[in-house]
C-alpha cells in the first residue's frame, strides 16, 4: 500500500489509550500506507482491527511487542506475522501477562501504603483481558489527583528507584527470538540504543539472536539516543539485520506521534517474504 510504514503502535489491548478500531482509524486520518499493531505480550486486538480496517486501504501487519529480560534490562521484542495460535507463544504470552498482574498488585499494594489508591482504582483503567503495566497504574495515579500525567509518574512513584518498583517475569531474549520464529514471524529488537553505547546489547548477545534468526533492529525510534544509534548501524551491518523505524505509538498515553519514524517499503517486503505464521490484512 503506498503511504508511510509505522511498525509499531499500541491499544488499549495493552497500554495504548485508543482501541484497537480507534488506532486504525487514526492511522488512516495519519495518512498511513501500513500499520502494525504490536500491543504488549498479547494478540487480542487483531481482529478489531482488522474488522476497523477494511475497506479503508489501509495495510495492518499483526505484531506484538513481547517482553524480555537480559540480566536486570528489561528488553523488548517485536514479534511480526507470528501465528497467533502457536502453543508455545500462547504459554509463554500467559505466563508473562500472570506475571505482570502480580507484579502490578504488589507494587499498588506499597504504594497504597503511602498513598491514597486502591487496586480498585487501577482496575478501573486497565481494559478487560488487557495487559497490564505501569502505565494502568499511573493513569490511577492521575486520577487520584496524585501526579498530572504518564511521564509525570514515571518520574516519581513508578520510577525503578522509587521504592515501588519491582520486575515481572520475562523470558531471556535468545528464548524469545527463537519461540518467535518457531512461530512465523519475525523478530524486531524493540528500541536497543536508548542510552550510551555501553548500554547497548553486548555483542557477543547480537550474535546469537542473528543466529537465531533475529530479522532487525528498530533504529529509527524516538527513545534511541545518538551514541547508540552510531552502536546499532554497526551492529546491523555486522550482522546483516534489517533496519525499521516506528513512532511506538501509545495515544494520548506518550507523545510519540504516528509516522515520526517510518520503515522503508524494501525492508516491510523482505519483512513479508521471511514470514509465514500469519498474513497482513489488506484493508
Ligand atoms: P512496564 O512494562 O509495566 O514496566 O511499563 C513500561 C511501559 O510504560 C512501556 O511500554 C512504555 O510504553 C510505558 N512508559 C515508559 N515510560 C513512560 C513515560 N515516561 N510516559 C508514558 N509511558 C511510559
Ligand atoms: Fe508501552
Ligand atoms: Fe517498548
Ligand atoms: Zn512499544
Amino acid at each position: 500500500m503506498p503511504g508511510p510504514i509505522d511498525l509499531h503502535t499500541h491499544s488499549s489491548v495493552s497500554d495504548g489509550t485508543e482501541s484497537p478500531a480507534e488506532l486504525v482509524q487514526a492511522a488512516v486520518v495519519a495518512g498511513l500506507g501500513t500499520v502494525g499493531l504490536t500491543d504488549h505480550d498479547t494478540t487480542a486486538g487483531w481482529q478489531e482491527a482488522f474488522a476497523a480496517a477494511s475497506g479503508t486501504g489501509l495495510c495492518v501487519i499483526p505484531g506484538m511487542e513481547l517482553s524480555t529480560r537480559f540480566g536486570w534490562k528489561s528488553v523488548h521484542l517485536l514479534a511480526y506475522l507470528i501465528d497467533p495460535l502457536d502453543e508455545g507463544i500462547l504459554s509463554e504470552t500467559a505466563r508473562i501477562r500472570e506475571g505482570r498482574m502480580s507484579r502490578a498488585e504488589h507494587i499498588v499494594r506499597r504504594i497504597s501504603e503511602d498513598y491514597d489508591l486502591s487496586w480498585d482504582d487501577v482496575l478501573a483503567q486497565t481494559g478487560v483481558g488487557a495487559t497490564i503495566g505501569r502505565p494502568h497504574i499511573a493513569d490511577a495515579l492521575v486520577a487520584r489527583g496524585l501526579v498530572a500525567d504518564r511521564s509525570a509518574a514515571f518520574e516519581s512513584i513508578l520510577h525503578p528507584r522509587s521504592g515501588y518498583f519491582e520486575p515481572h517475569y520475562a523470558p531471556d531474549p535468545l528464548d524469545a527470538v527463537r519461540l518467535v520464529v518457531a512461530a512465523g514471524g519475525a523478530p524486531v529488537l524493540a528500541h536497543p540504543g536508548t542510552r550510551t553505547r555501553e548500554d547497548v546489547m553486548p555483542e557477543v548477545k547480537v550474535a546469537a539472536l542473528a543466529d537465531a534468526g533475529l530479522f532487525g533492529l528498530e533504529i529509527h525510534h524516538r527513545d534511541n539516543s545518538v551514541a547508540g544509534t552510531k552502536r546499532l548501524y554497526e551492529l546491523a551491518e555486522k550482522y546483516d539485520l534489517a533496519i525499521t523505524g516506528s513512532s511506538d505509538y501509545h495515544g494520548v498515553g506518550k507523545p510519540n506521534r504516528l509516522a515520526e519514524n517510518v520503515t522503508t517499503p524494501e525492508v516491510l517486503e523482505k519483512l513479508l517474504s521471511c514470514t509465514s505464521g500469519s498474513q497482513p490484512f489488506y484493508g
